[in-house]
């Protein structure tokens, strides 16, 4: 491969649609039925890639909410809180089977709603989120050996919120644990993604899970804050921005809602002078570019130590030219389209301050589909640690380059957020790797890899990115008392 190797064709392999069916018009899925929104409003749904309504989602008022939530807590008292355990893990179990039966379609819808690249639909989201329904599925008779010597009752109705980015995973982490937990659900998608949520309804309702116990009603923020503020509620569940996380957190903090709060991040990606380069150089890509930096996780500051880092800087530019950006059902493609118009307007927003702070840009050079939202993978070298571009999240594929010259000046540079979520290190030495997890401020820390998960690891972070942590005991514990 040459230094600049941005004139590769490939063969565009367009991954089919024609198994997919969608309705033209989606209800709301409330006590097992699809209902119709009380005040008939709906809006449209588009393919982000090329700007084209997909369908039209029904938008959930007040009255909407209400109802969703007397379905959940009938369910709750009448069926699913006396049902045996074993009865509800069966359930959680065949809801897992379903979706891995509807895997395919699954995640091309996911990419047609979302921008994703199929890749990372078919091969990430999906399949993580029927592992997580198996996983919870697997604790639902188990809650007394998961906690032992304590008395644990589940919460009863949870209000759960989601953002946009992994719209399906989002679901299942919130779903499954819920449920074998023993509580009722009334759960949101974000408005630019319902479907996969509302396909998901569409598996419920085929998994023949007791009407009431997972309601999805779909809408825009308003809707949000109406669960939010529903008093019959006993959790609420959120993921999404810091800003809305903290009007949450005021609207709650008067009632006895318990809340666990999933918030942004900026978090840092370390490489220190004895990493293996290569590898580093794919983890940083894999960390901000893959999903086009999507990823509340995303390692979208990254700290080179000084003596390495023009060769870093070198071969992630060389690995950048040969990103493949375009059309996410294309299985070639590594960077789809941005989620929406606000979010791509937000990402060169952000590229602008960069400019005008004086940071120095490098973005690839390759062509862009002429419709739809794209935004070619970008880097800022020469950045102050005070700038805007490395202190807030901006949520695309947009990465600021740092140097450091030792370890205790990187850790307090790292630290030096307001947000926690994760970070990742890259080092040849076990001690340096134990060192700096120990010191530095995340939920999630990886080392000589970026973005794993897996259903038996919490997930979570510290200051602006939220409290409570998801997967694993602590998510089950999440929704116990
Ligand atoms: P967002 O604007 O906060 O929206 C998240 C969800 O909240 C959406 O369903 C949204 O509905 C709803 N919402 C909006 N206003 C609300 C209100 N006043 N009350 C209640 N709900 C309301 O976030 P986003 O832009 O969708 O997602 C991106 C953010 O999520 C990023 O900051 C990212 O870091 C974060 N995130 C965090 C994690 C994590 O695990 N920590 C995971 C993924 C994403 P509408 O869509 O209709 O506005
Ligand atoms: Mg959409």
């Amino acid at each position: 491969m040459t230094e600049s190797n941005n004139n590769w064709e490939y063969a565009p392999s367009l991954e089919g649609t024609s198994h997919i069916q969608l309705k033209e018009k989606y209800d709301l899925f409330i006590d097992g039925k699809w209902v119709k929104p009380s005040n008939n409003r709906y809006f449209d749904t588009i393919n982000p890639s090329n700007e084209e309504k997909l369908a039209e989602i029904a938008w959930a008022s007040d009255a909407d909410v209400d109802l969703a939530v007397k379905a959940a807590r009938k369910a709750y008292v009448e069926v699913w809180s006396k049902m045996k355990a074993s009865e509800r893990a069966k359930y959680i179990f065949r809801i897992a089977r379903l979706m891995q039966e509807h895997a395919r379609e699954l995640a091309v819808i996911e990419t047609l709603d979302g921008g994703k690249p199929i890749r990372e639909s078919r091969d990430i989201d999906v399949p993580l989120a029927c592992n997580h329904f198996f996983y919870y599925a697997g604790w639902a008779d188990k809650l007394q050996d998961a906690f032992p010597n304590r008395m644990i009752q589940s919460l009863g109705v949870a209000g759960q919120i989601i953002p946009w980015n992994f719209p399906l995973l989002m679901a299942a982490w919130k779903i499954a644990p819920a449920l074998a937990a023993g509580n009722t659900v009334v759960l949101k998608p974000a408005e630019t993604t319902s479907l996969t949520a509302l396909k998901l309804a569409e598996i419920i309702e085929q998994s023949g899970l007791p009407a009431g116990v997972v309601n999805i009603i779909t809408g825009h923020g308003d809707t949000g804050a109406a669960i939010v503020n529903h008093p019959d509620i006993d959790k609420i569940a959120f993921t999404g921005s810091t800003a809305v996380g903290k009007l949450i957190q005021k609207s709650v903090i008067v009632t006895a809602k318990r809340v666990s709060l999933e918030l942004g991040g900026k978090s840092a990606n370390i490489i220190l002078e004895d990493a293996p380069i290569d590898q580093a150089v794919e983890g940083i890509v894999n960390g901000i570019f893959f999903n086009q930096g999507h990823v509340c996780c995303a390692g979208s500051r990254l700290y080179v130590q000084e003596s390495i880092a023009e060769e870093v800087v070198r071969k992630l530019k060389q690995r950048m030219q040969s990103l493949y950006v375009g059309n996410p059902l294309d299985k070639n493609t590594d960077v789809g389209a941005i989620n929406s118009k606000e979010q791509l307007s937000t990402i060169e927003k952000y590229i602008n301050i960069g400019i005008n702070e004086g940071a120095d840009m490098f973005q690839v050079e390759c062509e862009i589909p002429s419709k739809g939202f794209y935004c070619r993978p970008t880097i800022f070298t020469n950045v102050a640690q005070s700038s805007v571009i490395s202190q807030e999240e901006i949520f695309g594929p947009v990465l600021t380059i740092q140097t450091f010259r030792t370890i205790d000046e990187v850790i307090q540079k790292a630290n030096n957020s307001p947000y926690g979520l994760a970070a990742g290190v890259w080092t040849d030495k076990g001690s340096r790797i134990f060192n700096l997890t120990s010191k530095l401020r995340a939920g999630v820390i990886w080392a000589n890899t970026y973005n794993k998960f897996d259903p038996a690891s919490p997930f979570g972070g510290y200051k602006e990115s939220g409290f409570g942590r998801e997967g694993g005991l602590h998510g089950l514990e999440a929704y116990l008392k």
